[in-house]
């Protein structure tokens, strides 16, 4: 059976130093310190360790072969979305950043499927960049849960998910820059605790702010299982019912109508909370998801789901056809 992972990250083996080349920023660059592992840097702060098999296209192949997994959609990890830089130098990352995706897509047309990053603080320039990741051949982009603080309902940022649209673009939210992070170092909370709260917010601003409503044609995937959306909703639509004043104020469609009509991916690491979810969004709005090569990713890429003994038509829904859907792309062309 044909399988898509469509939550998998990548990088590029070498960054150019942009903190040098624009003269300000911690802007990540990669130490390669020892063989097959790099320190990503931000300025001169640690940020994370990474194996070979964020940036080595043939070791991943390799990796995924084990849990019979065909085919991944890449982005770029979310720490290079740079947002918070000038405009035209987040366009420079983006580029490079996109460029090496069209190029590894390019290389293997039924292993990788390319989603690009733009600088969503300048709605032109993101355009700008949307229509040649189109061009490119990358089949939609990746943006953060927030950008620079500001939540995704933001009139500024509407342009780029109209564009989206109209392009034929799919769009991946992804947590990120997380809420609270400052206050919650301990325990990994920032990740455990901040991400599936990010994604939450993007869901929620998205349906609060009439996006889904304005543009009902816009693909839309949310990682993690949309977060605590889903587990949430009770609470969501009781806020809307009690106090319409403060929550449908842009919007008078309740949010329970809105699920089924978005994508979420099965990073859910338990059975029972798939099954949920399945419950909720149907099998067809489910697309499997590892957030492939990070520890805290389902790195056997949905042998959970395989052991779930599901019907035939929701492990096939899952593992491929929902992703085909989402990115308005053809079976045929992976086999
Ligand atoms: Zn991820």
């Amino acid at each position: 059976m044909l399988k898509i992972d469509a939550h998998t990250h990548i990088i590029p083996k070498k960054l150019p130093n942009w903190s040098d080349k624009f003269g300000y920023g911690d802007f990540i660059y990669l130490q390669h310190h020892k063989k097959g592992f790099a320190k990503m840097m931000r300025g001169n702060q640690f940020f994370r360790e990474i194996k070979e098999n964020c940036w080595d296209a043939d070791i991943r192949l390799e990796e995924y072969k084990q849990f019979h997994t065909n085919v991944q959609v890449v982005c770029t990890i979310p720490v290079m979305f740079s947002y918070w830089a000038k405009p035209l130098d987040c366009l420079d990352v983006s580029k490079f950043l996109n460029d090496h995706i069209a190029e590894l897509v390019k290389t293997y047309p039924k292993q990788y499927i390319g989603l690009g990053t733009v600088p969503m603080q300048d709605a032109e320039v993101a355009i700008q960049e949307l229509e040649r990741c189109r061009e490119i051949g990358l089949v939609g982009i990746q943006i953060g849960s927030n950008i620079n603080d500001e939540n995704l309902n933001e009139e500024k940022f509407f342009p780029v998910f109209e564009a989206c649209e109209k392009l034929g673009m799919a769009v991946l939210v992804h947590p990120w820059n997380m809420m609270g992070q400052k206050n919650m170092q301990r325990y990994w909370l920032p990740w455990l605790v901040g991400m599936p709260a990010e994604t939450t917010r993007a869901i929620c601003s998205f349906i609060f702010g009439g996006i889904f409503e304005r543009l009902p044609n816009l693909r839309v995937n949310f990682a993690h299982a949309g977060g605590s959306f889903l587990p949430t909703i009770g609470r969501i639509q009781h806020g809307f019912d009690c106090r319409p004043d403060l929550v449908a104020i842009d919007n008078p469609v309740p949010p329970k109508n809105y699920i089924g009509k978005f994508w979420v991916d099965s990073i859910t690491h338990d059975p029972m909370m798939l099954e949920y979810v399945m419950k909720m969004q149907g099998s067809a709005k489910i697309t499997l998801g590892s957030d492939y090569p990070f520890p805290l990713g389902d790195l056997e890429i949905g042998k959970f789901i395989e052991d779930m003994n599901l019907p035939k038509e929701d492990i096939e829904n899952i593992f491929y056809r929902s992703t085909l859907t989402w990115l308005n792309l053809n079976e045929k062309d992976f086999k």
